[in-house]
């Protein structure tokens, strides 16, 4: 068997192991397109999910992105109720120098060729500009400017299921959800981060902020007044909640020791270093977990409502269930004994399986 044999069975293997339908992999010289589009399951749905903009160090940790993040937009759509499946694109490629009109152009190219299989919007390193581009060769696309028919900035509503999903926490931990006067460190102040320290000043919770942009930092700690903490003092501080809101993998192996929060609840996706053993780690610390993927939903519910028509009462109205889907999802982990990241994971797949009946019975 030669060399590149091994790499293409090593790629399947990986495929069936997280259970994808299809990953394409883009290459366009002419405007120095490398993009991964994975198709993870489209059961309830097309696969609707961000692309992701990123100086990947090789090809493999693309792909590795690329379908850990597309197998959590399946869970997302499917415990948030939503008639979507899950998918993900990632562009090789830095997003400050290498973008450029013709290379979202021939991206959405890529995407009109699945057919409506892939539905995208936007990610890390991408934006409502690269929206627009793409949607000049392909209608699915989502998270085009409400000029032209989209739904607008997703970050108000991410928080405002974030502050949901907190507040069901706090009703589990300290038996009232009434916020004031707790206290809550939010790591990573950007978009989504900005909305929830006004969520939370408003309901007079202390605030404490990180980030790794200074400027950006005083701005928000003043503004709202919260108090600004350095980076490497969030995991050992004495409040109530931790809200990561920056990047995924911070609860790990170094930074759980350290901590005494009761409950962590933010809208990075994949918090968890490793889903298994930090999400039992937790349980076993007695630190609540509100499973990422479904408190940060207010972003996919955003793109749902601009595939639909539905306005923004609708939007709101779906994204105010996620309070009780994550009272759901804790009263299955008590009942069971088991980390609320598998309780949510139970639910979403069991959605999934009824819904696959369904179908094959008509
Ligand atoms: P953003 O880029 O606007 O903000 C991220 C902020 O985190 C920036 O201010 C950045 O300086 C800061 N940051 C980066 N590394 C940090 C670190 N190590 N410590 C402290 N701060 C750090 O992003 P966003 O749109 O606000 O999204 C935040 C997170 O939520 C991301 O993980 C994103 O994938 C996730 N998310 C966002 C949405 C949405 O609607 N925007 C929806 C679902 C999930």
């Amino acid at each position: 068997m030669s060399a590149n044999t091994t790499v293409v069975t090593s790629i399947l293997d990986q495929l069936s192991s997280l259970g994808h339908k299809k990953v394409v992999f883009c290459n366009d010289p002419d405007t120095g397109l490398k993009a991964i589009i994975a198709v993870h399951d489209t059961t309830l749905g097309p696969a609707l999910g961000g692309t992701r903009m990123w100086s990947y160090a090789t090809e493999a940790e693309a792909l590795e992105d690329v379908l850990r993040l597309s197998r959590g937009m399946t869970y997302k759509a499917a415990i948030t109720g939503l008639n979507l499946g899950g998918g993900t694109a990632v562009i090789i490629g830095d997003s400050r120098k290498g973008k450029s009109e013709a290379m979202m152009r021939s991206y959405g190219r890529f995407i009109k060729n699945l057919n409506g299989e892939f539905i995208t919007a936007e990610d890390v390193g991408t934006t409502m500009r690269d929206m627009e581009y793409i949607r000049m060769e392909t209608s699915h696309v989502t998270g085009v400017p409400e000029s032209i028919g989209g739904a607008g900035d997703p970050s108000p509503v991410s928080a405002k299921g974030v502050y949901l999903g907190i507040k069901a926490c706090v009703k589990e931990v300290f038996g009232t959800d009434v916020l004031a006067g707790r206290s809550v460190v939010v790591q990573g102040i950007g978009s989504v981060g900005e909305h929830l320290v006004e969520l939370l000043r408003n309901d007079n919770v202390e605030v404490f902020v990180s980030d790794i942009n200074e400027e950006r930092l005083q701005y928000v700690a003043k503004k709202y007044k919260a108090k600004a903490v350095e980076a490497d003092r969030v995991f050992g501080l004495d409040v109530d909640i931790y809200a990561p809101c920056a990047l995924g993998a911070t609860v790990n192996d170094s930074t759980i020791p350290k901590m005494k929060f009761a409950i962590i609840a933010g809208s990075a996706n994949n918090q968890l270093a490793n889903e298994q053993t930090h999400g039992q780690l937790l349980l076993e610390k007695n630190i609540l977990f509100a499973p990422d993927y479904l408190i940060n939903a207010g972003g996919l519910i955003n793109c749902y409502s601009e595939l639909t028509g539905y306005g923004k009462k609708r939007t709101m109205q779906l994204t105010e269930n996620i309070y009780e889907a994550t009272r759901n999802v804790i009263k299955l982990s008590k009942a069971e004994n088991i980390p609320t990241i598998r309780a949510a994971n139970r639910i979403a797949e069991q959605r999934i399986i009824d819904i696959k009946k369904i179908k094959s019975s008509f």
